[in-house]
């Protein structure tokens, strides 16, 4: 028995019918391609995974230099905290904000969502508390800009590059791993597997079966 659901395209708004999939199977959009769902094995273990090792290397980030200026005979550091401080030291307090939200802040609750939804579903059970932070896990991503701030710091290294030496500290490789990491652990959580998994065990322990 296979149950279909419907999935409407995020790339190009086609309907399609996409069936339940075995481990390593992808469903794509008949018309652009894009994955509609995949499904890996045992994808709660691995989401929970990347997720406490995207905060673990997101600490190592925090304590050490993201990189150092040399130039003129004189020598710079700043940890990833100061990269955001020097924003509004320099009159862009927007910016300052904008990116410790988007680069930070939501990228953690993100993490925190995704550890606390696949804790429950590993074990095959859902709390109703879990029904807004499942939401939000998948309304929040397009908020979630890591991978565009990395790369806008390596940009702005390769053009810095010409005018002083630049020397990069254990806190900006640690953000790369952060990135990649914060990445491999929201693929992991499927949205049309997880929404299925929350269906079928809400209505499992639907009927009254005692405290639980
Ligand atoms: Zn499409």
């Amino acid at each position: 028995m296979s149950e279909t659901a419907s999935v409407g395209c995020p790339e190009c708004d086609l309907l399609g019918e996409v069936p339940s999939l075995v481990p390593g199977q992808r469903a794509r959009c008949a018309r652009c391609g894009y994955v509609l769902a995949v499904c890996y094995d045992d994808p709660y273990a691995r989401a929970w995974s990347f997720s406490v090792a995207a905060l673990v290397v997101l600490a190592i980030a925090f304590s050490f230099p993201f990189l150092s200026i040399a130039a003129a005979g004189v020598t710079n550091s700043m940890t990833l905290v100061q990269t955001v401080l020097y924003l509004s030291q320099y009159g862009a307090d927007g910016i300052a904000v904008l990116v410790s939200i988007f680069v930070i802040l939501v990228p953690v609750l993100m993490l925190v969502f995704i550890i606390a939804l696949a804790t429950a579903l590993r074990a095959d059970r859902f709390h109703p508390l879990l029904m807004a932070p499942t939401r939000w896990l998948f309304h929040l991503n397009g908020w979630a800009m890591v991978e565009v701030f990395a790369i806008g710091v390596i940009v702005s290294l390769v053009k810095l590059a010409a005018m002083a030496r630049v020397s990069l500290g254990p806190s900006f490789w640690a953000y790369l791993a952060f990135t990649g990491l914060f990445l491999l652990a929201f693929s992991s959580m499927d949205r049309l597997t997880v929404w299925r998994d929350i269906e079928r065990i809400t209505t499992k322990t639907r009927p009254e079966s005692g405290k639980g």
